[in-house]
């Protein structure tokens, strides 16, 4: 039996962080469904649980699986980078007393200035633009 399960997944892609997140996501909704019961505005979590699992067993059997790497890398990358923004926007209110933030104009480059100097010039570290705002 093992064996043979074996043999049917050589070749074909397997689990990955995407499908992991993919049928925690489809148990979480089928969890909702099952509780929502007789509200039938709620039946759509069934739909989408459903609906998720299959794609994820489609993703894990799928023979493509150079597509099935790059989706799983994007998917990575935009975890990576949801994280780095998470850690900033803690940081920047962590600091919320000292300092003001601002985003440049020109480059959307985040900027940030002492408080409290009243109307000040502001010059984009980034791009050397130079707006007024006050601090
Ligand atoms: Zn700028």
């Amino acid at each position: 039996m093992r064996d043979r399960f074996q043999k049917f997944m050589t070749g074909r892609y397997g689990a990955d962080e995407l499908s992991k997140l993919l049928s925690g996501v489809a148990v979480g909704c089928l969890v909702i469904a099952m509780f929502a019961g007789a509200l039938p505005p709620l039946w759509i979590f069934y739909w989408v649980g459903l609906g998720l699992i299959i794609y994820s067993w489609y993703r894990m059997f799928s023979r493509n699986t150079a597509k099935r790497y790059g989706e799983n890398q994007k998917f990575l990358n935009w975890r990576y980078r949801m994280a780095v923004r998470r850690d900033a926007s803690k940081k920047r209110f962590a600091q919320r007393g000292e300092y003001r933030f601002y985003k440049c104009p020109g480059c959307k480059q985040r900027v940030r200035v002492p408080r409290g100097r009243g109307r000040i010039c502001i010059t984009c570290p980034k791009c050397r633009r130079e707006f007024i705002r006050k601090s």
